[in-house]
């Protein structure tokens, strides 16, 4: 992108774009994935839409590359848990995820960085999820609304541990004998976690 102000290029400074020129600061939009696009990323393109540039962009304040056409995502290891983490805190986990594509797994994708084949496998985590990675690369590639199912499944930990623990040695007595109204609300509560 050139600067508005005075056509020099500009460059990515965090969520900024900053020209090297006359200083001026441009924020971009942040897109519907909540992806702020900066710029063209030298020499990497998507593995998906064959030698289309990703663009070095940022979500929740934290680098990654995207795809702006199939919206994919490229994102360090490091990052990815610290993204996850950043997406939880905004996006509550409580929509439930459709089972696995068996089929995601028999995907063969190149890493765009280092072009050798990445290694499709669930994510360990919540949200039912096949990501493919490059181990040399330590990077993880995220088909579009991959990382957003991760964020918004349910945690195991459940939403709330606080509110469930006064009732835990309960659980096992579910047939209980005083069921005054807070003990109905906390096996509710309780049935909701399964
Ligand atoms: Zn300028
Ligand atoms: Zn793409
Ligand atoms: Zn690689």
């Amino acid at each position: 992108m050139n600067c508005p102000s005075c056509g020099a290029p500009m460059h990515p400074h965090g969520d900024t774009l900053v020209c090297d020129f006359c200083h001026n600061v441009v924020v971009p939009d942040t897109n519907d994935d909540g992806v702020i696009v900066l710029d063209e990323a030298p020499g990497q393109s998507c593995p998906i839409c064959n030698n289309l540039p990703l663009m070095q962009a940022t979500l929740a304040k934290l680098p990654l590359l995207y795809c702006s056409k199939c919206r994919g995502m490229l994102v360090s290891m490091e990052e990815f848990e610290t993204l996850i983490d950043a997406l939880r805190a905004t996006q509550r986990g409580s929509i439930i995820q459709p089972p696995m594509d068996p089929g995601d797994l028999n995907r063969r994708i190149d890493c765009p960085k280092c072009h050798r084949p990445m290694e499709a496998h669930s994510y360990a985590g919540p949200g039912n999820v096949v990501i493919d990675s490059c181990e040399p690369c330590s990077l993880n590639w995220l088909d579009h609304g991959e990382l957003a199912r991760i964020a918004q499944a349910p945690d195991d930990r459940g939403p709330d541990p606080d509110y469930r623990d006064p009732y835990a040695d309960q659980s096992d007595d579910q047939t209980g004998a005083s069921d005054t109204s807070d003990d109905t609300f906390g096996s509710l509560g309780w049935k909701l976690h399964i």
